[in-house]
């Protein structure tokens, strides 16, 4: 029913070289699975609009990192839905490098999700806590709330055009995942708070789990009844090791 959604985050990342070769590789993969899955990319901007042209007629999305919550003027730097929505079929919005590194806020979140959704671009919402704040039990109540936050002044949302991806703080970039039954658990709440808040969606937006995702440990991931794919930074930045996991998280083990 929810189609597996496998997305790679480059971050800051590659050479314009690299950047071609990878959207190649994930280009190839995309169109080999696509009866089965669906596969994202969200390169750095100055690559988007080559990397789109180049993927054009694939079955490949191409996703921004982040935007301005603003649609035009005096923004130094930023970039805005409208810039990205020729190029991009999606965003990111508050992965916890923006949160942490960049400051920004639940409000700033939930401002620039509503501006990417005036300008039909989907949204992946990146939440997850802290390692303080599991350590304090506060996890589940974290994400919560950055949930509600993020969604709070929206007028009515479209189930089909939210991705919600949960990605504990203290599993990203460290080499150590969740275990898949805590985030079977985060992401079976962050469905149970959509069905308590939104009922009519909850059954259609996919939660992808994020932190430390392989070609080893996605399908475990993927296996969770809750759990409808990855987002997935450093082992997409590898063409093998991105083939490698999109493949092992839809194919036959
Ligand atoms: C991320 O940055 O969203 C991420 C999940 O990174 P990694 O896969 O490297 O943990």
């Amino acid at each position: 029913m929810r189609r597996p959604l496998l997305i790679g985050n480059w971050k800051m990342n590659t050479s314009l070289d690299e950047a071609l070769e990878l959207a190649r590789t994930s280009a190839s993969v995309a169109d080999s699975v696509q009866s089965r899955a669906d596969v994202g990319v969200c390169p750095p901007v100055p690559w988007i609009v080559t990397v789109s042209e180049l993927v054009k007629g694939s079955s490949l999305t191409i996703g921004a990192q982040d935007v301005s919550p603003e649609s035009d003027g005096a923004f130094t730097g930023d970039v805005s839905a409208e810039m990205l929505s020729p190029w991009c079929q999606f965003v990111l919005i508050g992965h916890s490098e923006r949160r942490t590194i960049h400051g920004e806020s639940d409000e700033i979140v939930g401002y620039k999700l509503r501006g990417a959704r005036e300008r039909d671009l989907g949204v992946v919402l990146c939440v997850g806590e802290t390692a303080d704040q599991r350590a304090a039990g506060l996890a589940e109540s974290t994400v919560t709330e950055q949930i509600e936050k993020a969604l709070g002044g929206l007028s009515s949302i479209d189930g089909t055009s939210l991705t919600v991806a949960y990605e504990p703080v203290w599993a990203i970039g460290s080499g150590q995942a969740a275990t898949v039954s805590d985030a079977q658990g985060m992401s079976a709440a962050i469905r149970g708070w959509l069905t308590m808040n939104h009922g009519g969606i909850a059954d259609q937006v996919r939660v992808l789990y994020g932190g430390s995702v392989s070609d080893q440990n996605v399908r475990d991931f993927l296996e969770a009844p809750d759990i409808d794919g990855a987002l997935v930074g450093g082992a997409s930045l590898d063409p093998e090791r991105f083939t490698a996991l999109v493949t092992s998280a839809v194919g036959p083990r």
